[in-house]
């Protein structure tokens, strides 16, 4: 297997090193912000204790984000967060949100943008710049179209923004890139563009300012905050009448790479509760020879398997898709689809399993030097971020119903499943679909469930054990 000697080196470094590191910066919860330096100007810097910094930094020297753009492929970026996140899935969010920042920069920035803005994106060394991916505001961030109430302006020299992000991660962040509504455009998703917004003007003072940290239950690897763009310099990002396209495609990066931490932290949960099974005793036995026991772990096995399989087909399609523009291939359609089933599903698996996992543990569970109780609060946020469970079955809706994308699904399960079971799921989701809107949203969880299902288990033939 390609880059096989790069993940074993990861993962031997974070046994020697980052396990400790992430627990430190876990137990320590939300870190302090400077303000200001001695002489009373704005810095805003994060008082991450200086391992953070190593942790952090050792996954962008192994190619987290330059290797996508030097090598050409995905592959290299989400296997290393699938290992990097079996040990912490919150700093993968810093990684993922970089990339988010370079590959629109890669697609659509301006020569003169790109020359000046790329290169420290992908440098190799702990010099790099990381990125950030701000759309949500405090109107909320499932209906962008009607919460982005950031105003973008015509400069001489590019754009100026103004307005508030209420979710931040990687908040003080080199560069990020933020939705914003053009003055005068339309006040719906289609009036929104995105932007490139750098963390210092070009005359040295800060560009945006974080008003806060939010102390969240997880994820404390990565710096959540409230930024406030006051006539910050910006750059357009491809033309402004299809930013919710670019939106769009950030967020799909951002999907697949929760897909592969969702799995990553259930395997992770798994094994640590496999791990106390084998040691634990009761009613004479070891736990995990308990047979009602035996059985949740051979089911729970089978289960990871099938998600480990739709999140690593999310990833395979979008690696082939992941540098079309609008408008896009069929084929982009399918991958909309399979990103937001793996979205939606690995998730939920993600966080019913850190719940089994904890009860495993009995008591124990819930003490935090066990462990446990951290993945179910790492898991409660995978299922959050980058779009809630209803957005996920919503949009897989829409892609079906518009695209038709549940088509090319089926077309390509057949190659691999029965075919009674695939016909019956079929004329389930066609009957979905027939359905008036209201009763068809209000009906749809239940069948993209059981499609996301079918398609984990059925695409789980094609990878071996
Ligand atoms: C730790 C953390 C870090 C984050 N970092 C970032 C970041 O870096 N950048 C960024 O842009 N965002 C970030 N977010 C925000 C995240 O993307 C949003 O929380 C998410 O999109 C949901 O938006 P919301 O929280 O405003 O909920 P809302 O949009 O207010 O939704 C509230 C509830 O209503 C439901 N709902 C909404 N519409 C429908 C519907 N049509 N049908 C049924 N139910 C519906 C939602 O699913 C949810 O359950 C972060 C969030 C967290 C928790």
């Amino acid at each position: 297997m390609p880059h096989l000697d790069l993940l074993a080196a990861e993962q031997q470094w974070w046994k020697t090193e980052g396990i400790a590191i992430s627990d430190t910066i876990d137990r320590a919860g939300t870190p302090g912000v400077r303000m200001f330096d001695k002489l009373g100007r704005r810095i805003d810097e994060i008082l991450y204790p200086r391992e953070y910094q190593t942790m952090l930094r050792k996954g962008y020297r192994s190619g987290v984000v330059w290797r996508a753009l030097e090598e050409n492929s995905l592959i290299p970026t989400y296997l290393l967060m699938y290992t990097i996140s079996f040990h912490d899935p919150g700093v993968c969010c810093p990684y993922t949100v970089s990339l988010g920042t370079a590959v629109p920069l890669a697609k659509y920035g301006s020569a003169e943008t790109q020359a000046h803005f790329l290169p420290p994106l992908l440098r190799k060394d702990d010099s790099v710049w990381q990125g950030a991916t701000w759309m949500t505001e405090i109107g909320g961030g499932s209906d962008l179209g009607a919460a982005v109430n950031t105003i973008a302006k015509p400069a001489a020299d590019g754009w100026r923004l103004t307005g508030d992000k209420y979710f931040a991660s990687n908040a003080a962040a080199e560069l990020a890139v933020a939705a914003a509504r053009p003055e005068g455009a339309p006040p719906s998703v289609r009036g929104l563009a995105l932007f490139l917004v750098p963390r210092c003007r070009k005359d040295d003072r800060l560009n945006y300012f974080l008003r806060r940290l939010k102390d969240k239950i997880a994820t404390r690897s990565v710096p959540t905050g409230e930024i406030e763009l006051r006539d910050s310099e910006a750059y357009l990002l491809g033309q402004a009448d299809s930013g919710i396209y670019l939106i769009l495609e950030v967020l799909n990066l951002s999907r697949v790479a929760n897909s592969v931490v969702s799995v990553a932290l259930a395997q992770r949960a798994m094994a640590d509760a496999l791990a106390y099974a084998e040691c634990r005793t009761a009613f004479g036995k070891r736990i995990l020879d308990l047979p009602l026991l035996r059985r949740q772990f051979d089911d729970r096995l089978k289960s990871l398997r099938s998600a480990f399989a739709l999140a690593w087909e999310s990833v395979r399609l979008l690696d082939q898709v992941w540098m079309e523009r609008p408008p896009y291939s069929e084929r982009y359609h399918l991958f909309r689809l399979v990103a937001h089933l793996a979205k939606y599903w690995t998730a939920e698996f993600a966080v019913d399993t850190a719940k089994w996992a904890m009860e495993v543990h009995g008591g124990l569970g819930t003490l935090a030097e066990y462990g446990a109780e951290r993945w179910l609060r790492e898991a409660m946020i995978l299922a959050i971020w980058e779009g809630t469970p209803h957005r996920q079955i919503l949009d897989g809706l829409e892609v079906m119903e518009r695209k038709q994308a549940h088509k090319m699904l089926f077309a390509q399960l057949a190659e691999i499943a029965p075919a009674g079971e695939l016909q019956e799921m079929e004329s389930e989701v066609q009957r979905l679909l027939n359905l008036p809107p209201q009763q068809k949203e209000a009906e749809a969880e239940a069948v993209f469930r059981r499609l996301a299902v079918l398609s984990a288990d059925q695409l789980s033939r094609k990878y071996p054990h």
